[in-house]
């Protein structure tokens, strides 16, 4: 289905501005004993800044800049969008890595943006100098995001987030209804310990550095356990996890993909409305029986 052809539930849930798209998705609502909350761009706004550019010895950071930014041109990704700032350019052979980064082809050069350990992977490992920006960024509580090309590590993006204005606020209304929420993310633990201390969610509660099949592993576990989890994401990574989870929660913002896998669409992308629609079915569907 579309978000389009997502019906709108109630007339309480229209108001509340929660699109809904089935009639069991309620009774689901009602259910739910876990909330499992992606970070960026669910907990955060997802609107990142750059705030450094760090370049390799002998390489200019002008070109770390422009290549980095012309191939985040081609991604949707919060990251992509903050290196990208509005540059445009020819990315061939594109290719998106969910919850790893980005490659493609820019200016002949063959170019890769995205986590550290995916350049490791890719056998272009960061050298000393690099691997200290990386760990300064992420002391500093923000993600760093590595650029390499023509077989070597080149540079270090680093970007910043901010946490929603309501985020403290839903987690303390999440903790009302005795749901203690879980922080799940493919970013560095120290920027997600950060936001969790920011928001009130427990650090013991914080999964950090999981990939995209990991997020949906986390779930399975959780219902495994007897759990009926209701899963909130925005992101393409997040995809997955949101169809695996009992009640699947997307950002009005988020990506069509996490919007289309969902059962619930938080039209102005404010989390405290997914705890009152918990609040609300439990009291609704009690009165009902
Ligand atoms: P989250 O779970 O917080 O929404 P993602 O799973 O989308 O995060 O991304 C996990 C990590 O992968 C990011 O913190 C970043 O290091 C890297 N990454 C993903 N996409 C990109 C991209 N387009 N550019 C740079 N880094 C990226
Ligand atoms: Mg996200």
């Amino acid at each position: 289905a579309t978000p389009t052809a997502l019906l709108v539930g109630t007339g309480r849930g229209a108001q509340l501005g929660i699109l809904v798209r089935g009639p069991e998705a309620l009774e689901q609502t009602r259910r739910v004993d876990t909330v499992v909350l992606d970070k960026t761009g669910t907990v955060t706004t997802g609107r990142m800044a750059l705030v450094d550019v760090v370049a390799a010895d002998g390489t200019d950071p002008a070109d770390v800049r422009r290549l980095a930014g012309v191939l985040e041109s081609a991604s949707e990704h919060p990251i992509a969008r903050a290196v990208a700032d509005g540059r445009t350019g020819t990315v061939t052979d594109f290719a998106n890595l969910p919850g790893r980064g980005v490659r493609g082809s820019v200016d002949g050069h063959d170019v890769v943006v995205g986590r550290p350990a995916l350049l490791a992977e890719l056998g272009t490992p960061l050298d000393d100098a690099l691997l200290a920006a990386v760990d300064a960024a992420e002391t500093a509580g923000r993600t760093a995001a590595a650029v390499a090309w023509d077989g070597a590590a080149r540079g270090v993006l680093v970007v910043a987030d901010t946490v929603k204005d309501g985020s403290a606020e839903a987690v303390a209304r999440f903790r009302e209804l005795g749901l203690a929420p879980v922080l799940l993310t493919g970013d560095n633990e120290r920027a997600a310990r950060a936001v969790a201390l920011e928001v009130g969610i427990d650090p013991d509660s914080v999964v950090a550095g999981v990939m995209p099949e990991d997020k949906v592993a986390h779930v399975r576990r959780l219902q495994a356990e007897g759990r009926v989890v209701a899963m909130v994401g925005d992101g393409v990574n997040d995809a997955a996890a949101l169809a695996q989870a009992d009640l699947g929660i997307a950002m009005g913002a988020g990506t069509d993909v996490a919007i289309e896998a969902s059962d619930l669409t938080l039209v102005r992308g404010d989390l405290r409305v997914a705890a009152d629609a918990v609040r609300l079915s439990r009291r609704t569907l009690g009165t009902i029986r």
